[in-house]
């Protein structure tokens, strides 16, 4: 197959507009039948609910190339029932869950030229998206919605080997105890980035937010989990119900228990812990970067190191990251599903 004349080696992580796009419409109680559609803008009324209330849910994944050159996908599954779960707390219907995954499917498969090859480190980023279309003056749920998918390539995350990052203790909040925090929702978003441009301005590359009841314990950055090593080599694991349930942390979680033997401890995670540096590695996860090192936290002026992970990826985040991706490249074998193939 052709593929598009682009520089796979220099992808960023920017926008560019691709042939196709699958959209669906909610009306009238149903959502329609679907189609792929070469229009990338959409007109909707100035009324609608995204618009003024906020209803909309996102959800993001990549497509890639394996060395046997087939293209694939990592547990879209898991992203199609994540979705369903945003929808429902922010009160907007759900898209079938083997709609999802077959709409990914026929946007990658009908975007392939836009597929990059084996061996550039780069991907196709598949970014289902639903929103409130529907007119709404009094506030209430709208009563149409749009599902729509769209891909563009980006880049490797890290151009030029992974390298430790610096990140800060936000004095912001990023989710109340029993609000969003935990569905993929836009609107989380928005009230982070006036934070992220602070920690952006004063040097570091990401906020940690901790709970919003007390402020001691690390919840999750603005689109990124957590994850830590204690002293005796455990996976430790900060647990809230406000954070987002990254599928790359739970298939971390995953692999670290039943592939690597690890011991994994899920549970509260006090800042005081880390101030005392009972930890020695740490790192963010998400479907960008997979694990992201933190070299270095910064909470109000105190710099907290970790030990095994300041210059370079500590041991324990390497294997894991080396497991995970070697699982998604077919190096490593996955467990059944977690590799999906698309054409
Ligand atoms: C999307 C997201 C993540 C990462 O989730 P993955 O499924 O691993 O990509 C983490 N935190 C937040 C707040 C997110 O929105």
């Amino acid at each position: 197959m052709e593929k598009k004349n682009l520089d796979w080696g220099n992808l960023g992580f920017e926008y560019q507009v691709t042939d196709k796009r699958y959209v669906s419409n909610y009306k009238n109680g149903a959502w329609d039948e679907g189609a792929l559609v070469s229009d990338d803008t959409l007109v909707i009324s100035e009324d609608a609910g995204v618009l003024h209330y906020s209803q909309s849910v996102f959800e993001g994944l990549k497509a890639y190339t394996t060395e046997d050159d087939h293209i694939v996908c990592f547990r879209p599954d898991m992203n199609a029932a994540r979705m369903c779960d945003s929808a429902q707390r922010l009160e907007m219907p759900a898209f079938p869950q083997d709609r999802f995954v077959k709409a990914v499917e026929e946007v990658v498969k009908a975007n392939a030229a836009w597929v990059p090859p084996f061996g550039t480190g780069a991907s196709l980023y598949v970014r289902p998206v639903m929103f409130a279309t529907g007119r709404v003056i009094g506030v209430k749920p709208a009563n149409e919605y749009q599902f729509r998918i769209f891909v563009t390539p980006v880049g490797p995350y890290f151009k030029g080997g992974v390298k430790p990052i610096v990140v800060k203790i936000s004095d912001f909040d990023r989710a109340a105890p029993r609000g969003t925090g935990h569905v993929k929702a836009g609107l989380n978003y928005a009230m982070s980035l006036h934070a992220l441009e602070i920690a952006h301005h004063e040097g570091f590359a990401e906020n940690i937010f901790l709970d919003a009841a007390t402020h001691t314990k690390l919840e999750e950055t603005g689109g990124a989990n957590i994850l830590l090593v204690d002293r005796s080599g455990n996976l430790v694991v900060p647990k809230s119900d406000s954070i987002l349930p990254s599928i790359t942390r739970r298939s971390i979680v995953d692999v670290a228990k039943n592939h690597l033997g690890m011991n994994v401890i899920e549970r509260e995670v006090f800042l005081t812990e880390v101030d005392n540096g009972d930890f020695v590695e740490c790192g963010l996860c998400g479907t960008a970067a997979v694990i992201s090192p933190i070299g270095k936290i910064n909470d109000h002026g105190k710099e907290i190191c970790f030990e095994s992970g300041m210059e370079e990826i500590g041991p324990v985040m390497k294997k894991l990251y080396d497991t995970l991706t070697g699982m998604q490249s077919g190096r490593i074998e996955a467990p059944a599903g977690w590799v999906h193939r698309i054409m």
